[in-house]
């Protein structure tokens, strides 16, 4: 069993141009002291065509059968306030998700983003969409500007709590078209504090500020971490140190396989991303460990 816990529609109503751009103006900057005839427009026209073809998730699926991944988790950002002039309306946003949750069913779950600094109505919506459409979970993006222990995010997790749903925020460094002010894994800390029954899951932290991110996890119940991104740990061959040290800390169980798509597909199809965390994480762990991270651990917390 696979399932991926970290999953977004490719398209620009899901994944808005100018977040897309910063990833560009970046890999451009990194690019162009060494390699001639680079150019920012060209590398800008190929990501915001790989983030952007795919709104009926037809591709995604059949990438999920060849990689054996049984389900993936379709993750919302509110990117309203960050990006007023190009953000798709929210309820339209959640209308897309539900569309494909009711088409393939089985194969998805959505978990329901929302900015905290929202004036009306976020909180009606997000307890709709978890009550009569079924998404399963909130994902926040802290680099759109707050903090994820941000007191106006509460009334939300209330809601995680009463519906038994877990949280899912990113961190760590993301698009230069965003502030990093709110990436750090602490900045949970009090949030994970205050709601000791509602379970977090920092994106990417497998191996992305790992360090922080593995001794929360190890100490707080109610800590995850998704290994999103985890191709950077690969390509600085440190992939095997950090998630062997995952494991002596324990915290095998709160680890969960996921791969970001569209975000990471210049790294390869969804076959070789699940290929390449396999074949890498199996000089570490064991069968049944393994079987934990890329699938049971993601159905205990979702009481499947
Ligand atoms: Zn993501």
């Amino acid at each position: 069993m696979t399932i991926d816990c970290h999953t977004h529609i490719a398209s620009a109503r899901v994944i808005p141009a100018p977040f897309v751009k910063g990833i560009g103006d970046n890999i451009y900057a990194n690019a162009v002291a060494t390699q001639e005839n680079i150019k920012a427009e060209n590398i800008n026209m190929l990501l915001s065509r790989l983030m952007s073809f795919d709104e009926d998730c037809e591709l995604l699926l059949a990438e999920m059968d060849k990689a054996g991944i049984e389900k993936s988790v379709l993750l919302i950002v509110d990117f309203s306030i960050t990006f007023p002039d190009v953000a798709e309306d929210l309820e339209t946003l959640y209308a897309l998700h539900k569309r494909i949750l009711d088409r393939y069913p089985g194969r998805f779950e959505v978990f329901a983003g929302i900015d905290p600094r929202r004036k009306t109505g976020g909180l009606e919506l997000f307890e709709k969409s978890v009550r009569d459409w079924g998404f399963k979970g909130l994902k926040l993006y802290p680099p759109c500007g707050y903090s994820p222990s941000d007191e106006r995010l509460y009334p939300y997790y209330e809601i995680c709590a009463a519906y038994d749903i877990p949280v899912l925020l990113h961190t760590g460094p993301t698009s230069p078209s965003m502030s990093f002010a709110f990436s750090a894994p602490e900045l949970i800390n009090d949030a994970a504090h205050q709601f000791p029954t509602v379970n977090f899951i920092l994106a990417h932290a497998a191996f992305m500020m790992h360090e922080q991110a593995a001794i929360l996890a190890e100490y707080r119940p109610n800590i995850y971490l998704d290994v999103s991104g985890f191709t950077n740990a690969l390509r600085m061959e440190r992939f095997e140190t950090i998630l062997s040290e995952h494991k002596k800390r324990g915290i095998i169980h709160k680890i969960l396989f996921g791969t970001d798509w569209p975000i990471h597909k210049l790294s390869g199809s969804q076959q070789t991303l699940v290929e390449l965390f396999r074949n890498a994480a199996g000089n570490i762990l064991n069968e049944s460990e393994m079987k934990l991270v890329m699938g049971e651990n993601f159905n205990r917390l979702l009481k499947m």
